[in-house]
C-alpha cells in the first residue's frame, strides 16, 4: 500500500502557537495512522499532493498553494470567516457538524434564557440600589421565546427549551415542522415570530441576507420589554439600533457573545452598559476531541470511497 499523503493543516491567522499545537495533537490522536502537518512544513511535493486539507481560519494564500485540494475541513461551525478570505473557492468548503457543539450550544441557550426569564438583570439590579422588590415568577408555559435560525444549533437549543416547557418558536428560511415549536419562515414569518417572542435567541449564520437582519424594525416589532441573546453573528443584530432599543426600554436585556471586533475593545460601550451581558464568544466552544473524531471519520470515508463530504452552499453563504 503506497503511504497517504501528509494532511495539510492550515492555521488561524494570528493564531497562537499553544492553539496549534492543541489542534494539531488532537487531530493526530485521532489519525494516529496518518501524518499532520502545519501548511508550512510542508514542502511543494506534499502541497501538490494534497486533495483534503484541515483548516482553522487560513491564509487564503496558503490555501492557494494547494493546487489539487478538493476539499478543506473546518474546524468551525461558523463559516462566515473563512468565506470573507476565499468567497469562490474552486473546491468544496465543509464545517463543523458535531453532536458536542450543538449540545455545548443549547446548555448555554437554556443558561441565558433561564436568566432572563427569572429576571435575574432586575434583581441585581435591585441589589446595586439596596431595593427589596419581589417579582412574580411567569411560569415556563406562559413565557414566549424565539429561536432564530433552526438548524443544527438552533433545532437543539428549540428542542431543550421545549423540553423545559417553554413556549417556543422558531424561524428559518425554509419550512420546518420540530415537535413542540411553533415554526416561521418567509419575511412575513419573521414579523409574526417576533411580535410574540418575550426572549429571542439568534443562532443564524452570517449571510448576504442576514446582514442586519435585526435592525431598528426588527427590534421594534418585539414586544415593550423583550430581551434578546446573539449567539450567533455580530453582523446580524444592527449595534446602534440595539442601543437605542435598550436605551429606549423597548429592549430589557442583550446578551452577546459575538461582537464587530473581537476581543471586543476597552472603549466598547457593550462593557459598561447595565443592560448588557457581555460573553467573550465562548457560548459554543469547538470541542477539539470530537471535532478532530469527526474530521477524522470523513477523511477514512474519503480514503476508502473517494466521496467528499457535503459541503456549504455557497450562493446560500451558509
Ligand atoms: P446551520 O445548521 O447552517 O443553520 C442555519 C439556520 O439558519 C438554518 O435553519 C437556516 O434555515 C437558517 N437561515 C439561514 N439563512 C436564513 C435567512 N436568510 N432567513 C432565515 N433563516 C435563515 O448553522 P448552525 O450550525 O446551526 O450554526 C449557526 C451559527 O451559529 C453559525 O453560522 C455560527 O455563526 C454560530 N455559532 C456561534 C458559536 C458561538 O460560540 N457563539 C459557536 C458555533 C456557531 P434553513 O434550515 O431553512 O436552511
Amino acid at each position: 500500500m503506497p503511504t497517504p499523503p501528509i494532511i495539510p493543516f492550515l492555521s488561524a491567522i494570528g493564531a497562537s502557537d499553544a492553539a496549534n499545537e492543541a489542534w494539531l495533537t488532537a487531530l493526530r490522536a485521532a489519525m494516529p495512522a496518518r501524518e499532520i502537518f502545519p501548511f508550512a512544513q510542508l514542502n511543494l511535493a506534499s502541497r501538490k499532493a494534497a486533495q483534503y486539507a484541515i483548516a482553522t481560519n487560513p491564509d487564503p494564500a496558503e490555501v492557494a498553494q494547494l493546487p489539487n485540494l478538493r476539499w478543506l475541513h473546518s474546524v468551525w461551525a461558523g463559516i462566515d470567516g473563512l468565506l470573507r478570505g476565499m468567497p469562490q473557492p474552486p473546491f468544496t468548503l465543509v464545517r463543523l457538524i458535531d453532536p458536542q457543539l450543538s449540545q455545548t450550544m443549547a446548555e448555554s441557550v437554556l443558561s441565558w434564557v433561564l436568566f432572563l426569564h427569572r429576571e435575574i438583570p432586575i434583581f441585581q439590579a435591585q441589589q446595586r440600589l439596596s431595593h427589596w422588590l419581589p417579582r412574580a415568577a411567569v411560569n415556563f408555559r406562559d413565557r414566549r421565546v424565539g429561536v432564530l435560525g433552526l438548524g443544527e444549533l438552533g433545532q437543539a437549543a428549540a428542542c431543550a427549551l421545549v423540553a423545559l416547557g417553554f413556549d417556543v418558536l422558531g424561524y428559518a428560511r425554509t419550512p420546518k415542522r420540530i415537535a413542540g415549536v411553533r415554526c416561521f419562515h418567509g419575511a412575513e414569518g419573521l414579523t409574526r415570530m417576533l411580535r410574540e417572542s418575550e426572549i429571542v435567541v439568534c443562532l443564524l449564520p452570517a449571510t448576504g441576507e442576514t446582514k442586519n437582519l435585526l435592525d431598528a424594525s426588527a427590534l421594534a416589532q418585539l414586544p415593550q420589554g423583550a430581551c434578546l441573546i446573539n449567539f450567533a453573528r455580530a453582523a446580524i443584530l444592527d449595534d446602534q439600533a440595539l442601543k437605542a432599543a435598550l436605551d429606549c426600554g423597548q429592549i430589557a436585556h442583550a446578551v452577546l457573545d459575538v461582537f464587530s471586533q473581537e476581543p471586543l475593545p476597552t472603549e466598547s460601550w457593550h462593557w459598561q452598559h447595565p443592560k448588557v451581558s457581555v460573553l467573550p464568544h465562548c457560548a459554543a466552544p469547538t470541542d477539539r476531541r470530537t471535532a478532530a473524531a469527526i474530521v477524522a471519520q470523513r477523511i477514512a470515508r474519503f480514503d476508502a470511497s473517494g466521496e467528499i463530504p457535503a459541503g456549504i452552499n455557497l450562493g446560500l453563504g451558509y
